[in-house]
């Protein structure tokens, strides 16, 4: 379908840094799953990207014009955010109160819960700012949690526009999202959407329930009826640049890197790389690898499991939490079985460069992604995506959207510490040709559908 594609998302692509010496600020593409998946139909479309570049409090006038003129040469839309506003809208209600929500745990929503006034102002800012640039003819594609509202504003102030809106996060169980007081007013907020994407059927047959139960409406496949209108929602799982990783995958310093790593070891690479996000399973992983030492002594003295945790929403308290959580544990178990020349964990709280990252992926004997709620998990995939060697072995939680894709992965309960200890020690002694067996199979499905065929299949999808 022609037509220029209006992208709406909480952050826009780009970083906005300013170095502490002064000088010119640099905007610069972010390398994020959506960034890069979106970037040919925004670039091919000749329409606009609208969102939120960061705080640019520490920009005077001049440099202020200057990242204008470096948006506007990229086709980006600045949406202004206050100090106050961020906390409220991103930190208190997206962050604190529809992230934990969404990854089933009621137990870190705020005993009370305020703000939704500004999430629905931050909301509506996004509204006016597609209004200012539509004209006829384009597509609107809202993107994630932080937007849920603004597919029924966009429609207020365009009532014919056509609307795409994806959530890349989970939708929990009713009996879970109906402790939002605000439950109608959300759902409501997406149902101004046509079309509504999820990455899984689950996450699609939640939201089905909870239209049901919230406005009497019944879907009839995968079509409401909603104020006169018709919505669709749809599964369209994303997926990763695959050829990229497997590029870079395959380049001199990525294997140098990767044959660094190997060789460093005493034996076996574990791998785990997540944001420090609580619905990532950290805790329980570690748990697991010290149980798989106690089970299997065999492999005390020999395996290494190296955890690279990003650091991630550090002004919420939950996440200074789970950083705690995580930290003692490692202490605690290598304290208990390391000796001078060898300790189990290795613990990095920081992002690594991205080739650092992808040889982590090359050099990995086994991969252990195991969160307890996950929207799709593209370290997964990245995962798969690099392993052009179709060596490797998937630990991969049931309750990862992946999961529904990435069958031949062994597949654990990640509340179930033995279970997950016991696939670390299959994936450790599994034999070379069941190894490469499951990696095709994975690889298969991971090159065929990335992130290039997510973005068309939603669009053509939007277009019908
Ligand atoms: N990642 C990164 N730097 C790091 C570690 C990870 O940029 O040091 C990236 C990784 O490549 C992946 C993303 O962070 O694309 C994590 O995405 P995922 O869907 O697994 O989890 P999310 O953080 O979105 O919940």
């Amino acid at each position: 379908m022609s037509g220029r594609l209006l992208i709406v998302s909480n952050r826009l692509p780009v970083t906005v840094s300013v170095s502490e010496h002064g000088g010119h600020p640099e905007v610069r593409a972010s390398v994020g799953g959506l960034a890069t998946g979106l970037r040919a139909p925004h670039e091919q479309s000749k329409g606009f990207w609208l969102g939120w570049p960061g705080q640019m409090s520490a920009l005077d006038d001049a440099g202020r014009a200057e990242v204008q003129q470096q948006l506007e040469a990229r086709r980006l839309v600045r949406v202004e955010l206050t100090p106050e506003e961020v906390s409220v809208y991103y930190d208190r209600i997206a962050n604190s109160v529809l992230w934990p929500v969404c990854h089933d745990r009621l137990d870190q929503l705020p005993l009370r819960v305020e703000g939704w006034d500004v999430y629905e102002s931050v909301n509506a800012r996004f509204a006016d700012a597609v209004a200012a640039v539509w004209q006829p003819g384009d597509r609107i594609w809202v993107h994630d949690y932080h937007l849920m509202r603004a597919p029924a504003l966009i429609r207020e102030r365009i009532p014919s526009a056509r609307i795409g809106f994806f959530l890349h996060i989970p939708f929990p169980t009713p009996e879970i999202f109906f402790a939002l007081a605000r439950r109608r007013w959300l759902v409501s907020g997406m149902l101004g959407a046509d079309l509504i994407g999820f990455h899984t059927r689950r996450h699609r047959g939640h939201f089905a329930a909870a239209v049901h139960r919230l406005l009497d409406t019944n879907a009839h496949g995968n079509e409401f009826e909603h104020l006169g209108r018709r919505v669709r929602m749809g599964v369209f799982p994303m997926g990763v640049d695959a050829g990229d990783f497997a590029r870079r995958a395959e380049s001199e310093p990525v294997r140098t890197e990767a044959a660094r790593l190997r060789r460093n070891g005493t034996g076996p690479l574990l791998v785990g790389i997540d944001r420090l996000d609580y619905s990532k399973g950290i805790p329980r992983r570690l748990l697991a690898v010290e149980q798989l030492l106690i089970k299997h002594p065999e492999w005390r003295e020999r395996i290494r499991f190296t955890q690279i945790a990003v650091p991630s929403r550090e002004g919420v308290r939950a996440y200074r939490k789970v950083r705690e959580e995580v930290e003692t544990l490692v202490g605690r178990i290598n304290g208990m079985y390391a000796v001078p020349t060898w300790a189990p964990i290795h613990y990095v709280h920081r992002g690594v460069p991205r080739s650092l990252l992808i040889a982590l992926y090359c050099a990995a004997d086994v991969m252990v992604v195991t969160p307890v709620r996950d929207g799709m998990n593209l370290v997964a995939k990245e995962f798969v995506a690099a392993r052009t060697d179709d060596d490797g072995v998937l630990v991969l939680s049931e309750f990862a959207g992946a999961a529904e894709e990435l069958s031949e992965a062994l597949i654990v309960n990640p509340y179930d510490v033995d279970e997950t200890a016991e696939a670390m020690h299959t994936a450790l002694i599994m034999a070379p040709d069941e190894r490469a067996h499951r990696m095709r199979a994975l690889r298969a499905r991971v090159t065929t559908h990335d992130v290039a065929r997510w973005a068309a299949e939603f669009l053509h999808a939007l277009g019908e």
